[in-house]
C-alpha cells in the first residue's frame, strides 16, 4: 500500500461541479467537499498544518515565511522516516521544501512556476513524478500545483482563467493517476480556497476545501463529514502503518 497527495492550491471544491475531466476519479472516491482548512487561510500556514496537523498558531508558520519551530512537532514525513516509509516532493512554489526537515525526503523535484509559468510547471510536475514513480518505491509522494492559485490571483476566483487552471490540474491529476501503479492511495485536496482576488481570510469561499480519496478502504461516493486539512497527515500515517505523533490534533479519516 502506497499513498500520493495531490494538492491544487487554491482549488475551491464548487469549482469541481463544473469540471467534466474531474468526475470519474471523484466518483470513484470517497469525498468531503465541506472539509475546512486553517485560519490564515493562507497558503504556507495551512501546507505546515496539513503536514503537522496542528493549527497554525501551535507550528509558527503564519504567513509564506517559513519559522522554524520553537517546540517542535515531527512532521509527515519526519514520522514516516521514522518507520522507515520514503517520501518524495514534486513541486513548483519554492516554499514547500521547509515542510519536511532535511534528509527526510527519498527524492524532490522542484522547477519554478513563478518563471516558467504555473501552466506549464504544473505539467512538468505531473510528468516528473510519472517518471521518478513509476521507477522507484515510494511509499508517500506529494504533487503541489500552483497554477490555480496563480489564477485566481491574476483573474479572480471562479473566473473562466481559474477554471481553465483547475482543467489543467485535473488533466494532470488523470494523468498521473492513470500511471501509477495500483497500490497507491490517492488523496486530492487543496490548502485554502479564494474569493475575488485573494484568500486569507474566515470566509467560507477561503476556509472551505475538498479532500477525495480513491482507494481500498474508501467506499466510491461515500461521504466524509466533518473533515479537517489536519487530518490528512494521521490519515496518511495509518494507510502506512505508522502511528500519528501524540501532538497531532487530527483524526485519521480510515
Ligand atoms: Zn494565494
Amino acid at each position: 500500500m502506497r499513498t500520493l497527495l495531490i494538492l491544487v492550491d487554491g482549488m475551491r471544491p464548487d469549482a469541481l461541479k463544473d469540471i467534466k475531466t474531474a468526475q470519474d476519479i471523484i466518483a470513484k472516491s470517497s469525498c468531503a467537499m465541506d472539509a475546512q482548512t486553517v485560519i490564515p487561510s493562507v497558503t504556507l500556514p495551512c501546507h505546515m498544518s496539513l503536514f503537522h496537523s496542528v493549527d497554525p498558531s501551535r507550528h509558527g508558520t503564519t504567513t509564506n515565511t517559513y519559522m522554524p519551530q520553537v517546540r517542535p512537532i515531527r512532521g509527515l514525513c519526519e514520522v514516516l522516516l521514522a518507520n522507515k516509509k520514503r517520501s518524495a516532493f514534486f513541486y513548483n512554489w519554492e516554499e514547500i521544501r521547509d515542510l519536511s526537515r532535511p534528509n527526510s525526503l527519498a527524492f524532490s523535484y522542484f522547477c519554478k512556476g513563478r518563471d516558467i509559468g504555473y501552466d506549464k510547471a504544473n505539467d512538468m510536475v505531473s510528468a516528473a513524478a510519472i517518471d521518478y514513480l513509476n521507477k522507484d518505491y515510494i511509499d508517500f509522494a506529494f504533487i503541489y500545483m500552483g497554477y490555480t492559485d496563480a489564477a485566481g490571483h491574476g483573474s479572480g476566483w471562479m473566473s473562466s482563467t481559474y477554471m481553465e487552471a483547475i482543467e489543467n490540474s485535473w488533466r494532470n491529476i488523470n494523468a498521473v493517476v492513470n500511471s501509477l501503479p495500483e497500490d497507491y492511495t490517492v488523496i486530492i485536496t487543496a490548502d485554502h480556497g479564494g474569493h475575488d482576488r485573494t484568500h486569507g481570510t474566515e470566509l467560507p469561499e477561503d476556509m472551505t476545501i475538498p479532500i477525495i480519496i480513491k482507494g481500498e478502504g474508501f467506499e466510491a461516493g461515500k461521504v466524509i463529514e466533518n473533515a479537517s486539512i489536519k487530518d490528512i497527515a494521521p490519515t496518511i500515517a495509518k494507510l502506512l502503518g505508522a502511528e500519528a505523533d501524540e501532538e497531532w490534533e487530527g483524526r485519521s479519516l480510515i
